[in-house]
């Protein structure tokens, strides 16, 4: 047997990883200013989250959902407090997909209702219910799982047509698109979008799978708009790259036994993982760190006149270019020994870097961006 073949490979075994950088098997240090799609958040093999980890594989491994976990309390807890959310319940899952699924589920069981409005370009996951309110092109024969679903511009009207309708259940937006080349809608957009769903009971889903977790410089990316949305769905940065998923809940949807499930949500491995995330970015002040080397990166890539457009922020950017950035974004890996990540529009180069990242890091980028784009 060999692995599906889903996934175009570049040619480059990566053997060893810390703090910024990856080693192949010949010894090339690497850059990595990606991240897995914005999977290491506190960086590379960490050593605190190293210890966490292998404390847990020490400690116990027997694992139900039916008995007292308390490391997810705990999990629950700290995030609460760094992402101000000490009021909403947080369901684990495993996954971003998994994590949308469920913030649908419970918005349907909420309002009885079952359409759900999403945005033009937005990416929510792979699963059959998440494909479906996704219109990314790449994804092969989407389809609809439970749910209707209406993709529309960032257009109040458009909203306020479809709400008419009185079918819809959730909104779901992100407040910055990944996949969908760093765009995101404008804030008083999003706080309008909020004052719709209040008054058409409608629940509004943050998805911050990607934006979320202190990349942007604030724990979570909505908190530019000033709103508070009902669901909030994380993963990637949670677990730095151990698989595990959230959805944050509001306490006006109260929890009924049986609503949700999971067989490995919530698991002891995971929940170190991603306790140690939390400590890591509480006691190295990595959301702050994300705000700052967001805004030196942002100024240094001003300068670069080739660019045509800076979006994002924090340590979540996309740079533009009148060229596809295919060539740019090789030359950076295998000349310069630098990961960069794509997005949907072929010009965008996207950027998901470690929230641990220093300025040497970012001149090592710039430098070699100024030498490929001259
Ligand atoms: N939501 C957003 C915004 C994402 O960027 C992604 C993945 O790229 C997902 C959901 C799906 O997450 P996962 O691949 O963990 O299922």
């Amino acid at each position: 047997m060999k692995p599906y073949n889903v996934y175009p490979l570049q040619n480059i075994t990566i053997e060893k990883a810390k703090g910024s950088y990856v080693y192949d098997e010949n010894g090339t240090k690497y850059l990595d200013f990606y991240g897995g799609h914005a999977v290491i958040s506190i960086g590379h093999s960490h050593q605190h989250y190293i210890r966490r980890i292998t404390e847990q594989l020490n400690n116990i491994g027997f694992y139900s959902n039916s008995v007292q976990i308390p490391i997810q309390s705990r999990v629950a807890e700290k995030l609460g407090k760094l992402s101000s959310y000490e009021d909403y319940d947080l369901f684990l899952c495993n996954s971003g997909a998994e994590a949308n699924e469920n913030a649908l589920k419970l918005a349907s069981f909420y309002t009885g209702k079952s359409n759900v409005i999403s945005f033009k370009g937005a990416f929510h996951g792979r699963t059959s219910g998440a494909v479906a309110i996704t219109d990314n092109p790449k994804i092969v024969a989407p389809f609809n799982a439970n749910h209707s679903v209406s993709i529309l511009e960032y257009d109040l009207q458009q909203v306020e047509n479809k709400l008419k309708e009185n079918n819809t259940c959730a909104v779901i937006y992100e407040p910055i698109q990944g996949v969908g080349s760093i765009v995101s809608p404008s804030d008083e957009f999003v706080q309008k979008l909020a004052e719709l769903c209040e008054k058409n009971n409608v629940l509004l889903i943050a998805d911050e799978v990607q934006s979320g977790y202190g990349r942007t410089g604030k724990f979570f990316a909505h908190q530019y708009s000033d709103v508070k949305p009902d669901i909030i769905t994380i993963a990637k940065g949670m677990g730095n790259g151990f698989p595990i998923g959230g959805v944050l809940v509001s306490p006006k949807l109260e929890a009924k036994f049986g609503m949700l499930g999971t067989t490995f949500g919530g698991n002891h491995l995971a929940c170190a993982a991603a306790l140690a995330v939390l400590e890591v970015i509480e006691s190295e002040e990595l959301v702050q760190n994300s705000e700052e080397k967001g805004k030196y990166l942002k100024q240094e890539l001003s300068k670069i006149p080739q660019i045509k457009e800076i979006r994002g922020k924090g340590l979540m950017v996309g740079i533009k270019f009148d060229f596809p950035i295919k060539d740019l974004r090789d030359n950076l890996l295998y000349k310069h020994h630098i990961f960069t990540g794509n997005a949907s529009d072929p010009n965008v180069l996207r950027l998901l870097p470690s929230m641990a990242i220093g300025n040497e890091e970012i001149d090592i980028f710039i430098s070699a961006l100024k030498q490929e784009v001259n």
